[in-house]
């Protein structure tokens, strides 16, 4: 089997069992954020299904036509051209020809990643022919989260959860595939909380470690000086991707107050600035820290579903934040 995609083992060996006790089900949707490995892993399935020994070996002809994207047996849907989700019109058209037998393999497979991007008619579409499935037929869909698929799909198939990537696993990609020091190999795969695109992501982006800085240093002027205006200039900022980093990093300064707060020192994952934490961790009051971590939440999920981030989402975060250094004026 091919070894290239790390971890998920649990996944690949079921394929890989029931692929060779010729038990492989119609349909299965792999479950998780962004960076998992899903797409990955739905690839190398679909390899699998089609590979002449079983087992993605690699060197069969198959193999060599499914890694480059030219099998004739597997098909991706994706949403068409100029268009964001996948409608009803591409379902269509992939079950006009799902009754011809496949060509060359043994299975039909069909690849639907990002399948919350499957407006309910598509996927009522679909459900059609889950129903009363051509026996050669497999399905491989991919989705973020089960919530955007609808309930009669998702009782047609079989649903696997992506496991979260150990921390030694991360950090041996990490040494492997990029130039970071051990230190910053250490904080990326703490901060990916077990995702081991997004510790990736974390090690090639450039700008994030400047976006940490200034997210820490801004909560650090806030805290020690009560002084919020540094945090008005990073949260006013336009660049959604930017500013979703920025929630992001603040929300782990305040994790990581918490959990000083509670004695677990161990699991800080801004380990560099220990200091300034546990600074923070005497001035702020334990129910504010709390609420602004929720409010931080609900704004990052807002500006998921794509609803422009506005002064009005900003100012909910930044009242929040504000309310945190009040335990200095109390305090007295
Ligand atoms: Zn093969």
């Amino acid at each position: 089997m091919s070894n290239e995609i790390i971890g998920q083992e649990k996944i690949k060996n079921l394929f890989f069992s029931s692929i060779k006790n010729k038990t492989l089900g119609h349909c299965y949707a792999l479950e998780g954020e962004k960076g998992m490995g899903k797409s990955r892993i739905s690839e190398l399935v679909g390899q699998m299904a089609v590979c002449e020994n079983h087992n993605a070996c690699g060197t069969c002809k198959s193999c060599v036509m499914a890694q480059a994207g030219t099998h004739p047996d597997i098909e991706h849907i994706t949403p068409e051209e100029g268009k964001k989700t996948i409608g009803v019109e591409v379902v269509r058209k992939m079950i006009s020809g799902i009754y011809i037998r496949p060509y060359v393999a043994e299975r039909k497979v069909i690849i639907i990643n990002n399948f919350e991007l499957a407006m309910p008619q598509a996927q009522n579409a679909i459900l059609k022919v889950l129903e009363e499935p051509p026996e050669y037929v497999l399905f491989l869909l991919t989705v973020s989260s089960e919530k955007d698929m609808l309930d009669t799909v998702k009782s047609r198939c079989v649903m696997l959860k992506m496991q979260p990537y150990g921390k030694a696993e991360i950090c041996r990609a990490l040494s492997e595939k990029t130039k970071l020091s051990p230190a910053e190999i250490e904080f990326a795969a703490a901060y990916s909380g077990g995702n081991i695109g997004k510790a990736f992501e974390i090690s090639e982006n450039e700008n994030f470690a400047e976006i940490r800085r200034e997210a820490m240093d801004a909560l650090t002027e806030l805290i020690d000086n009560g002084n919020i205006m540094p945090l008005v200039n990073i949260t006013g900022k336009d660049k959604s991707s930017d500013i979703d980093t920025t929630l992001e990093c603040i929300t782990s300064f305040l994790r990581d107050v918490a959990l000083i707060r509670m004695g677990l020192n161990s699991s800080v994952i801004n380990i560099d600035y220990t200091e300034k934490l546990e600074r923070a961790s005497e001035k702020i009051i334990p129910q504010k820290l709390v609420e602004c971590i929720l409010i931080i939440l609900e704004t990052r999920n807002i500006l998921k579903r794509n609803i422009n981030y506005n002064l009005a989402v900003s100012h909910a975060v930044l009242c929040s934040l504000e309310g945190l250094c009040k335990a200095d004026i109390q305090k007295g």
